[in-house]
């Protein structure tokens, strides 16, 4: 098994202590890798390095600093296999999926250099005569970039990428179950032409290494996605030294089918997108609210798109759907199966192990639908993060809205109607960062993610929106008086 090494202040170093932790295969649950476990030491070394590198990397022009994440963009391409075979072999993406997240990472990062040189200030009126004032965008600083494990690569760049573009300097902690992810995104970032301590990489458990990372004086911004309740720790900790602290959370996204909706098109298009990545996506709706006048057609439908997914090998090009990502994951899955099903709800197809014997050792569930859901079970409740479609009943505008609204997340919402004005009025009284109306979400790089909703976030992530996350608005002022 291969052993890897962080990367602080240009060069690849082990972890003082010399631990080390494995990665698993999720399709095997064999061991994949290994990479160091940090602690508080490692942490400090990569924060002094990203504060010795920050003045220079700050100084220079935007334009140098997008040519550094074009090439870098030109290095995903270059080694798109590579990373497809990490996302393969330590994720279980299935490999056509895998192929098209690496060619998204790549226009991603071009997106990023482009918008970035277009980024803007502000002029002000000033209330004295002849002086000006104006706003300038400049880096916050040093920042912790806190990656969860759900779609890995395009979660790192989307993040890495926008800060440094922007004139920070970063620290990357990727998730542990994908590390080794993290080191080959890192060490594209290297073979880029990125300066030593502009990024450095540290391996290792969240709760001692995020820790550090929430708590250390040197850092003055930390871009975290994950679940809500570590962003609350994070926030705690990060509140000690005042940091800027920017977050995609959880999410519990309902999507609401009218009875005047197109039934077949929103059961065939929903149930297409769902279960994509074992459905592990913050943007995955975890409540389908039909109406019940189409209620049982669109089960239906659902259903029969659900059957045609094939579960298999994520290496195998065939496969549609590959294991869940980590054995907790699947663990907390199967236990909200089995109490969905203590509760009442209706198994309507799937949600046990594979029976193919090639996929036994694996982290593998059959992607499962359940039906006569109420609002008040455990499974419409929790956010699910795995391949199960819940779906319910509602009789009334009124009473879905309530229902949808009713939940601690507020990421993003669908609505299926012919009526226009019906579901523009939706989309007012939805307390959610985004809706998609009669299509399934469909993110893209130039509209701004998440969002200040509820438990789901602080602060917008992607776009430009995203990109002014990591700057500040200096304000300066002059005199023009003889
Ligand atoms: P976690 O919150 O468990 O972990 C995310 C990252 O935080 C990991 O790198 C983890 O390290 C680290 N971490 C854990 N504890 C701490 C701590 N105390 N201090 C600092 N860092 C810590 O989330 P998951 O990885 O399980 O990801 C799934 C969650 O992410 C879901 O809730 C999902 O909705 C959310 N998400 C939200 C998105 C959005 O856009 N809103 C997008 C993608 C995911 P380690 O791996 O070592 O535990």
């Amino acid at each position: 098994m291969k052993s890897y090494k962080m990367y602080i202040n240009g060069e690849w170093v082990d972890a003082v202590s010399g631990k080390t932790m494995p990665t698993y295969n999720p399709s095997t649950g064999e061991e994949y890798g290994l990479v160091p476990v940090a602690d508080k030491e490692d942490v400090d070394k990569a924060v002094k390095a990203a504060s010795a590198a920050l003045p220079e990397w700050a100084k220079k022009t935007q334009q140098d600093r997008a040519k550094l994440i074009m090439r870098l963009a030109a290095q995903v391409r270059e080694h798109a296999e590579e990373l497809v075979e990490l996302e393969v072999y330590e994720h279980g993406t299935p490999v056509m999926l895998a192929r098209g997240f690496a060619m998204a990472a790549a226009d991603q990062l071009e997106y990023i250099a482009s918008i970035s040189r277009g980024l803007m200030g502000q002029v002000l009126p000033h209330s004295m005569p002849n002086t000006v004032g104006y706003l300038k965008r400049v880096p916050i600083g040093v920042c912790a970039v806190i990656t969860p494990w759900n779609v890995p690569l395009m979660m790192m760049l989307s993040m890495v990428g926008p800060a440094a573009v922007t004139g920070n300097t970063c620290i990357l902690k990727p998730a542990s179950v994908n590390s080794i992810l993290g080191v080959k995104f890192i060490e594209l970032m290297g073979k880029a032409g990125f300066p030593k301590g502009v990024v450095n990489l540290i391996t290792g458990p969240g709760g001692s290494v995020g820790d550090a990372l929430s708590t250390h004086p040197g850092i003055d911004m930390i871009r975290f996605t994950g679940a809500s309740d570590t962003g609350k720790v994070i926030l705690k900790a990060a509140s000690q030294t005042a940091k800027k602290c920017v977050m995609e959370l959880g999410g519990n996204n309902p999507v609401i089918v009218c009875e005047d909706a197109n039934v077949e098109k929103a059961a065939k298009m929903q149930a297409g997108r769902h279960y994509g990545n074992s459905a592990q996506n913050c943007s995955t709706p975890g409540r389908y609210y039909v109406h019940e006048k189409v209620y049982d057609k669109f089960v239906e439908v659902f259903t029969e798109e659900v059957k045609k997914i094939k579960v298999g090998l994520p290496w195998e090009e065939s496969t549609g759907m590959g294991p869940m990502a980590n054995k907790q994951q699947l663990e907390r899955v199967n236990y909200l199966i089995n109490t969905a099903k203590e509760q009442g709800a209706r198994i309507v197809y799937g949600g046990e192990k594979p029976k193919d014997a090639a996929l036994e050792k694996g982290f593998f569930l059959m992607p499962a639908v359940i039906a006569d859901c109420t609002h008040d079970m455990t499974i419409a409740r929790e956010e699910i993060f795995g391949p199960v479609g819940v779906i319910l009943k509602f009789s009334s505008e009124e009473e879905v809205i309530k229902l949808a609204n009713d939940s601690e997340y507020g990421l993003c919402a669908g609505v299926w109607s012919e009526d226009g004005a019906k579901a523009l009025r939706m989309t007012d009284d939805l307390r959610v960062d985004s809706v998609f109306i009669n299509m399934p979400r469909m993110m893209t790089s130039e509209f701004p993610w998440g969002g200040n909703v509820k438990e789901s976030g602080v602060g917008k992530s992607d776009s430009v929106c995203g990109m002014e996350e990591f700057t500040d608005l200096k304000f300066i002022c002059t005199s023009y008086d003889k």
